[in-house]
């Protein structure tokens, strides 16, 4: 049994993301810990700490967006640049369920370490955000161009250009001296329609006289206390939902998959003895029986009669 002292810790350890308005209708605000998530997807993934380091942007990104949104409803956020690292992906729900990958690319690198490097995402590409809604029949797609910089800049960018909203965005990721994730969170904060945009300089101000973020939460500070100090006036809590690195593959799922490809492609795979599967989200291996080449072979076959 815990006792009453460890439930207190581990409620104030636990990941989560906080939206709330403040009572006057001028600010929206999300505030995000996302240590363990951004911890698990360093340790799935294998990842070096400037790979690390954005994927922790992207997913604590996809976090503070879902908390706009309603039950399973989700988002995607994508960066794909023309630098050695070609891709940052994340998703997550509403629900708090969130995952995400980074993808090398070998040779882009102009033979600097990745750390050395100026620009890991590159200087051109795109930055996608994808809202997959409840009554949409289509996801809603938005791109705008990749900014040389990281994933909050990208973010932020994506506000003024898309949304013309007065925003502040920014993420704190720190490491240890193994290179390991040691603390991740991160903040949103805009003016709500009709507020005079100097409003934002308040924030930005009180945001600059706090420690940074990840020195907050590893210490201690919740999402919430964040928040009080950095927005000028009280606030309602408007969602306060608990994160996990959490991925929905399956290898049910993963056969499923399959059976959208031609019986000689499967058969194929079988005979070249492809039978390992490897979910880009999450890194989660699957191995194929033989019995499981068949499952798929009947239903592409059943389908086809
Ligand atoms: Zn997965």
């Amino acid at each position: 049994m815990a006792t009453i002292a460890e439930l207190k810790r581990q409620f104030r350890e636990r990941d989560r993301v906080i939206r709330v308005l403040t009572l006057d209708g001028a600010f929206r605000a999300v505030a995000i810990k996302n240590t363990g998530v951004a911890q698990t997807a360093q340790q799935r993934h294998g990842l070096e700490p400037v790979g690390a380091r954005l994927l922790a942007q992207a997913l604590a990104s996809a976090s503070l967006l879902a908390s706009f949104l309603k039950g399973e409803e989700r988002i995607v956020i994508e960066a794909h640049g023309d630098g050695p690292i070609g891709t940052v992906a994340a998703e997550a729900l509403q629900v708090g369920e969130v995952r995400g990958y980074v993808q090398y690319e070998a040779g882009h690198g102009d033979g600097l370490p990745l750390d050395m490097h100026p620009h890991p995402l590159g200087k051109q590409g795109l930055f996608r955000i994808v809202r997959i809604l409840y009554n949409h029949f289509e996801p809603m797609v938005s791109v705008v161009e990749l900014q040389p910089g990281d994933i909050a800049a990208n973010l932020a960018h994506y506000f003024q250009q898309s949304e013309q909203i007065p925003t502040v965005v920014q993420f704190d990721v720190t490491f240890d001296a193994e290179g390991h994730v040691s603390a991740s969170a991160g903040l949103l904060v805009q003016l709500m329609p009709g507020i005079a945009p100097q409003g934002i300089r308040i924030v930005e101000e009180r945001l600059g006289s706090l420690p940074s973020l990840s020195e907050l939460v590893a210490s201690g500070v919740m999402p919430e206390e964040i928040l009080q100090r950095v927005l000028p006036g009280p606030f309602t809590v408007l969602n306060n939902t608990p994160l996990d690195f959490f991925c929905r593959c399956s290898l049910a799922r993963f056969k499923e998959l399959l059976t959208t490809l031609s019986y000689e492609e499967v058969q194929e795979m079988q005979r070249l003895g492809q039978n390992e599967l490897v979910c880009q989200y999450c890194g989660e291996r699957y191995r194929l029986t033989e019995r499981d080449f068949l499952d798929v072979l009947q239903h592409i076959q059943a389908r086809r009669n």
